[in-house]
């Protein structure tokens, strides 16, 4: 790769870059470690789900034939020879003219097709106390059931044999749990991927350093690596290097060094300036020196460094995140596995009009919702180091390129920084 610096858009590095990512491999984990991310094999199942029939209900276990023409006028009454309660068996039959007392969630006995709900028997009268110190020993049932009524078959949820998820799924809390029921405690997901973090500049202190002339806190690492935890990483932190070909060197190698699948690097690659990192980053690595068509976060690197991915991003905190949004969290994804890489966006009213200077906008923005439509205003303060209008947001209005103005009234795209949960 040589270096070309020319203006793209947003879409062709976004297109460029995905190219070089692919989903890692997979590695065994404990089943709660699984969520969020991608299976690596298909489940199957050995056993029927539930595996043996039960009772949806509290009742009684009968025949259906038993219960023909039962009403509340006209009771059947029933011989209650047993009790079986959940986790319990029971070697009773259910004979004609017989049933057994059952609880929700015990096997269905032998010679029972159907359960009564207690509430369709004469033992509702009863207090519920009372019921459980004497059992009835015979029963008034008050209605006519169907066979199967108030019965969970074995295998209703899941049949033995059947491929119940398959590679490739996102584990949520319900595939744990199914997971859970099929005894399976650790299963085979994606790897998360190992982002090197490193920011540039000598004009940053570490988080705990006293502020002095001229310098200001590093806060790019942070946010960078909240990211990367929030879309499924490992942030590998390698603080700050100096504006030096020394310690930028020493700093890339000793990411490297601790096999990262990705390496970000903060600041330093605007076009037009004199910058050692991209100095460093072509002497180390193929490197490609992009201004991408949009705002904030014109300036943007990408490249391998000795084969792995590098995304350079650019050093102003607010461009810092967006390009992350744009660039980073796609090729993470694609790396996890995971196949839905677009940001989930409403349609949303705008509240005031916006102004663009024709590159892709992406203005911060608070949507909220009202009588079923969204509406976005903005933060206000756009400039591209204002991180509070950040902490504002909820959401990336985008105005799409060569549109000039967006009036009050119409509709734009936003992309939900927070979702669901931010909209109320
Ligand atoms: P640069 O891309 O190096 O020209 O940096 C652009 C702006 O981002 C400058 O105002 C820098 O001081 C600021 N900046 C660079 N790195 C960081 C960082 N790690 N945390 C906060 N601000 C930064
Ligand atoms: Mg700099």
């Amino acid at each position: 790769m040589t270096e070309v610096a020319k203006m793209i858009s947003v879409d062709e590095a976004l297109e460029y870059i995905l190219k070089h990512f692919k989903p890692l491999e997979p590695e065994e984990v404990e089943i709660l470690e699984a969520l969020d991310r991608v299976l690596a094999e298909d489940v199957c199942s050995d056993m029927d789900i539930p595996p043996f029939a039960n009772s949806a209900m509290d009742g009684y276990a009968v025949r259906a034939a038993d219960t023909t023409g039962a009403s509340r006028e006209h009771p059947v009454t029933l011989r209650v020879v047993a009790d079986v309660a959940a986790g319990h068996t029971t070697e009773a039959r259910v004979e004609p003219g017989t049933t057994i007392r059952i609880m929700t969630g015990a096997p269905l006995p032998e010679g029972a097709d159907t359960v009564i709900r207690v509430e369709d028997t004469s033992d509702w009268a009863r207090p519920r106390r009372e019921r459980g110190r004497e059992p009835s020993t015979k029963v008034e049932v008050y209605h006519a059931a169907e066979p199967g009524e108030n019965v969970r078959p074995a295998g209703e949820d899941i049949r033995r044999g059947e491929l119940v998820l398959p590679r490739g799924t996102l584990i949520r809390a319900q595939e744990i749990g199914v997971l859970a029921s099929l005894g399976k405690s650790t299963v085979y997901v994606i790897r998360r991927p190992r982002v090197a973090i490193l920011a540039t500049g000598d004009e940053l202190l570490a988080i705990d350093e006293p502020v002095t002339p001229g310098k200001i806190r590093n806060s790019n690492e942070y946010s960078n690596a909240a990211l990367v935890q929030r879309y499924g990483g490992i942030p590998v932190r390698l603080g700050i290097a100096r504006d030096s070909v020394e310690d930028l060197t020493a700093k890339i190698n000793e990411g490297l060094a601790q096999k990262v699948d990705l390496f970000l690097t903060s600041a330093g690659v605007s076009v037009g300036d004199y910058d050692v990192v991209k100095d460093v980053l072509n002497a180390e690595g193929e490197m490609r020196f992009w201004q991408v068509r949009m705002k904030p976060g014109k300036p943007l690197a990408f490249g391998l460094i000795r084969g792995v991915p590098l995304i350079g991003l650019p050093g102003n905190p607010v461009s810092s995140m967006v390009s992350f949004e744009q660039f980073v969290r796609p090729a993470m994804l694609v790396m996890e596995g995971k196949t839905r890489l677009a940001k989930p966006a409403v349609e949303a009213i705008l509240e005031e009009d916006m102004t663009s200077s024709g590159r892709r906008h992406f203005v911060r923005v608070i949507v909220e919702k009202r009588d079923g439509q969204y509406y976005a205003r903005t933060t206000g303060e756009q400039g591209s180091g204002v991180l509070t209008s950040m902490v504002k947001a909820n959401g990336l209005a985008v105005i799409p390129e060569g549109v000039e103005l967006v009036k009050a009234g119409e509709r734009v795209t936003v992309q939900m920084l927070d979702w669901p949960e931010s909209v109320e």
